[in-house]
């Protein structure tokens, strides 16, 4: 009987997997079509400085919703593009679209936004080219260099070669501040942020969840901070949605932040009347 039994679970095992593959693959089809049909949306996310309440920078986020499927998570979709090629065509829908936002809200602004976008590991294994487009693309926008953030994942410093490393050192000294997304939920050492261009830790999401009103549970983000600060890095904290994580980063000295608390991801229009409520 226990043999039977295994054999089955064997078989459902299969049945996962295939019915995994093929929800994977319906997924990957519809996005071909949306990417072609431009159905992929930009929304954009404000940081703040808390201290003050100044909309200091944007991030572009990704949007879908699809005719059959619904509304797909970018947690999904963007792993599915990163398996089937499509990361690249994504991205450059982020890029184009973003920059030229942001190239026309600043136009109207006395201090200029900057523009976050989210750069996938896997778009390093073509770095050489990867640099010289970004670089075309940021002047066919007329935005500057230094009002340009790329945020990266630890993986893509772990996974990558000194490819990857060169590329990064050449966006900088470019003029374009790199920063480390979801920092502290990687695997990679410690010692690759004295050698790396990094301008930016971005504490991840589920570190600011964990502060309690009773300030118990800080020790990670805490650590985070001071980590920033002995290596002269920038930190921003990501996802702070209650007011008690707010005082907390600020008697800590992280005054940049990011999350629901201050805004969601806003399409065009919505960030356009969030930034004239708050300029005006
Ligand atoms: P991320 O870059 O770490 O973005 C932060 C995510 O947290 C966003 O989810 C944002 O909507 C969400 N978030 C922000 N503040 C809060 C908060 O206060 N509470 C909660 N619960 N969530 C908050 P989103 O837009 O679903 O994106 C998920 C991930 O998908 C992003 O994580 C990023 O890794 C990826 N992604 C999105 N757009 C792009 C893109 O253009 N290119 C690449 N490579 N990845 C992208
Ligand atoms: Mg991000
Ligand atoms: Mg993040
Ligand atoms: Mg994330």
């Amino acid at each position: 009987a226990a043999k039977k039994q295994g054999g089955n679970k064997v078989l459902l095992y299969d049945e996962e997997i295939s019915k995994e593959k093929k929800k994977k693959l319906r997924i990957e089809t519809r996005l071909r079509k949306a990417i072609k049909n431009e159905e992929i949306e930009v929304y954009y996310q404000p940081k703040i400085d808390a201290r003050t309440d100044v909309v200091t920078g944007i991030e572009a986020l990704l949007r879908w919703t699809d005719e059959e499927l619904g509304f797909v998570s970018p947690d999904i979709f963007i792993s599915v593009a990163e398996e089937t090629g499509l990361i690249h065509p994504l991205w450059e829908i982020a890029m184009k679209e973003a920059c030229f936002q942001v190239n026309k809200w600043n136009e109207k602004r006395v201090v200029p936004l900057n523009l976050a976008v989210n750069f996938s590991a896997k778009q390093f294994q073509d770095a050489a080219s990867l640099v010289k487009q970004v670089k075309q693309m940021l002047s066919n926008c007329h935005l500057a260099p230094e009002n340009f953030e790329i945020e990266i994942t630890e993986s893509t410093l772990l996974f990558n070669s000194n490819e990857t490393i060169k590329a990064l050192q050449d966006l900088q000294e470019y003029g374009i501040s790199i920063s480390i997304d979801d920092f502290g939920t990687g695997y990679s050492s410690l010692s690759y942020l004295k050698t790396l261009p990094i301008d930016c830790l971005k504490i991840d999401r589920s570190f600011i969840l964990d502060i309690r009103e009773d300030y118990s549970n800080c020790g990670i983000p805490e650590a985070i901070i001071n980590l920033a600060r002995s290596l002269r890095l920038q930190v921003i904290a990501e996802g702070v949605e209650e007011e008690y994580q707010k005082e907390f980063l600020l008697q800590n000295q992280c005054y940049h932040m990011q999350g629901y608390l201050f805004s969601k991801p806003l399409n065009k229009q919505d960030l356009e009347g969030f930034l004239d409520r708050r300029d005006g």
